[in-house]
């Protein structure tokens, strides 16, 4: 793989060593260390991010490790792993942070369906926006909310074909369970900056499946 400028903007230590964590748990150290010398970040061998919030990881490092889960276990294969690490990221770290912390609280639990999606999509787009460099916003449409990554850490300085941040796709399956009370929604990601768009944009339907 070829190395990815870096771009100056910086995804939080904890989010990379949970989801560095998730990925070992999975493919075992020896696993993910060669995914860490596809992705030309050998220093990482061994000497994770430290588990603070300083916002010191590059993107194009953060992607890297993206392109390599999906160069080495191939589109499909790399979707799972990327689906299950940026799950295991929310639950174990965002869902903590200040503009969710009241989503545990009873008056958000007692809220309508569609309240809590109203008030929580922005909730976890705000939590990026405040935690790292990842600025998204969200806007309400008829039957799903557009929620939208302006700078992505997942696909920041690669090409793909077709939309593949699946990181990203599985930190939101996460955060909308969290939000939900424990239901599922379908999550499509229909653009992405990797694949020729603007912007990373995430279709979250507002009905859930059943
Ligand atoms: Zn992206």
């Amino acid at each position: 793989m070829d190395p990815i400028p870096k771009s100056g903007l910086y995804y939080p230590n904890k989010i990379v060593l949970l989801t560095l964590q998730a990925l070992e748990d999975v493919m075992g150290k020896n696993g993910l260390n060669a995914i860490l010398n596809l992705a030309n970040l050998r220093e990482l061998v061994d000497n994770y991010p430290s588990d603070n919030l300083k916002r010191e990881f590059d993107f194009s490092d953060f992607s890297a490790i993206n392109g390599a889960l999906e160069e080495m276990y191939g589109p499909r294969g790399g979707r799972g792993l990327a689906l299950r690490a940026g799950k295991h990221a929310f639950e174990e770290g965002l869902r903590n942070f200040g503009a969710l912390a009241g989503v545990g609280d009873l008056a958000f639990k007692v809220l309508p369906l569609k309240a809590k999606l109203r008030i929580g999509a922005p909730a976890m787009a705000k939590v990026f926006s405040q935690t790292s460099d990842q600025y998204s916003t969200v806007e309400e449409k008829e039957d799903h909310f557009l929620y939208r990554i302006h700078q992505c850490p997942v696909c920041w300085g690669r090409t793909t074909d077709k939309p593949a941040c699946n990181m990203a796709t599985g930190l939101l399956l996460s955060g909308l369970k969290w939000v939900s009370g424990g239901k599922e929604f379908q999550v499509v990601q229909i653009k992405a900056k990797s694949s020729g768009d603007e912007a990373c944009d995430f279709m979250i339907f507002k009905k859930p499946i059943e």
